[in-house]
């Protein structure tokens, strides 16, 4: 017998993924431009030029066998001491080199805190909308998922449930800003409110409860928000970095995890990060991409691209009549679904080689997730069918 938790979620794929399959398909179909895949967040940026610049670098200027070598499980101290050098310098942060593990990108990052983390039963929240690989991700750690809806109109955490939903058992709570697929990003406020809340409630169950802040997105804002740095807010914070879109990266798998260094026992937080890397069998991160990144840092892909897509999507879909959620971050327009019946509608917008994720798949009805990390190109063809669909469903 093999282990049927997994065969199921290997022959599941994910909602967003087989939309992306069938984009592909279709694109074979009917031509490439003629389909408007918005399915999945594969950054349409190119890499800053220093990227390639710095990889050419090393591998004519280094030995082969010392580049591509393992590294230290942690990851190597000299691209630790500057990630952390960099941080604390941006963030006016307070943090040592020596709890930061080096990763596999953000899903790494995740899955390794997790597994080092929780305990059978333990609780870990989740905030609707979220991320689905969450869910995949708490479980296979043996946790089991709480969700707790964020406010309807903000999509900003619900304080309020938050508190309520805190108990013995909670040993986490996963936050995602600027958050995949809102767009929403969290202010200063935001995460003051939230330390607050779980500052009270470790102290009152007199355990600790975790707050871990996934940010792939960190660098993608396109307002005045300064990115609030959680271990300036709270100690037991456990941050999941990834250079996946900031630099568009995500196949090279290459992110950190940085622990904030007042945290609780947090050597032993480290060991177990570093136990629980071992144990999922990551070995080391991938050694040439972590000797790019003291030369990258500070670097993002051109974020403007993001921004004008951003604004020529969400202008013309609320002229059409579509209400959108306004993103200040990330690459993701979150819009109310016209039906209620947000799979229905997702299966509705296909007639128009419309590629869209029906909210359902992020633990949240009635809504639709436009990927807009594609070009303009694609943005400004598709304004049209964005347009029938609503006048042609509308009309019945
Ligand atoms: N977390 C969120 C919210 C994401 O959107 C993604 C990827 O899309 C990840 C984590 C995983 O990122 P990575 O590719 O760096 O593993």
């Amino acid at each position: 017998m093999i282990n049927q938790e997994m065969k199921e979620l290997g022959c599941k794929a994910s909602a967003i993924r087989e939309l992306f399959e069938y984009g592909k398909k279709r694109k074979q179909e009917i031509g490439e431009e003629n389909v408007f895949d918005f399915s999945i967040g594969n950054p349409s940026v190119p890499a800053p030029s220093i990227v390639n610049e710095t990889l050419i670098k090393l591998i004519n200027e280094n030995d082969s066998t010392k580049l591509h070598g393992y590294t230290s499980a942690v990851g190597d101290n000299l691209v630790r001491q500057c990630i952390v050098e960099y941080l604390n310098k941006t963030y006016q942060a307070n943090l040592d080199y020596r709890y930061v593990y080096m990763t596999a990108g953000a899903a790494a990052s995740l899955t390794i805190s997790l597994n080092a983390i929780l305990e059978e039963n333990d609780e870990v929240i989740v905030l609707a909308p979220y991320f689905p690989e969450y869910k995949v991700f708490i479980e296979k750690a043996k946790g089991k998922v709480v969700v707790v809806e964020s406010d309807k109109n903000t999509f900003l955490p619900d304080f309020e449930k938050i508190e309520k939903a805190i108990n013995n058992n909670t040993k986490a709570i996963i936050i995602n800003s600027p958050n995949n697929p809102t767009g929403v990003v969290y202010d200063e406020s935001i995460i003051k409110n939230l330390s607050t809340i779980l500052k009270k409630k470790s102290s009152e169950l007199n355990h600790t409860i975790y707050l871990i802040s996934d940010e792939p997105y960190r660098e993608l804002i396109y307002s005045d928000i300064q990115y609030p740095f959680v271990t300036n807010y709270y100690d037991d914070s456990i941050v999941c970095y990834s250079f996946s879109k900031s630099l568009s990266l995500p196949g090279e798998r290459i992110g950190y995890i940085v622990l904030s260094n007042t945290m609780n026992n947090v050597q032993d937080v480290f060991y177990a990060i570093c136990g629980s890397g071992r144990s999922l069998g990551f070995v080391c991160a991938p050694a040439l991409f972590q000797y790019m990144i003291p030369n990258c840092l500070g670097y993002t892909s051109d974020i403007e691209v993001y921004k004008e897509n951003r604004n020529i999507l969400s202008k013309a879909l609320t002229e059409y009549g579509y209400e959108v959620i306004n993103p200040d971050g990330a690459f993701y327009l979150f819009v109310k679904s016209i039906d209620e019946d947000a799979k229905a509608f997702c299966e509705y917008a296909k007639k128009y080689e419309l590629l869209l994720v029906p909210s359902d798949s992020f633990g949240c009805g009635g809504y639709i997730r436009i990927s807009y990390c594609v070009s303009k190109e694609q943005i400004l063809n598709a304004l049209p069918a964005f347009k029938k669909l609503i006048e042609d469903f509308r009309r019945g």
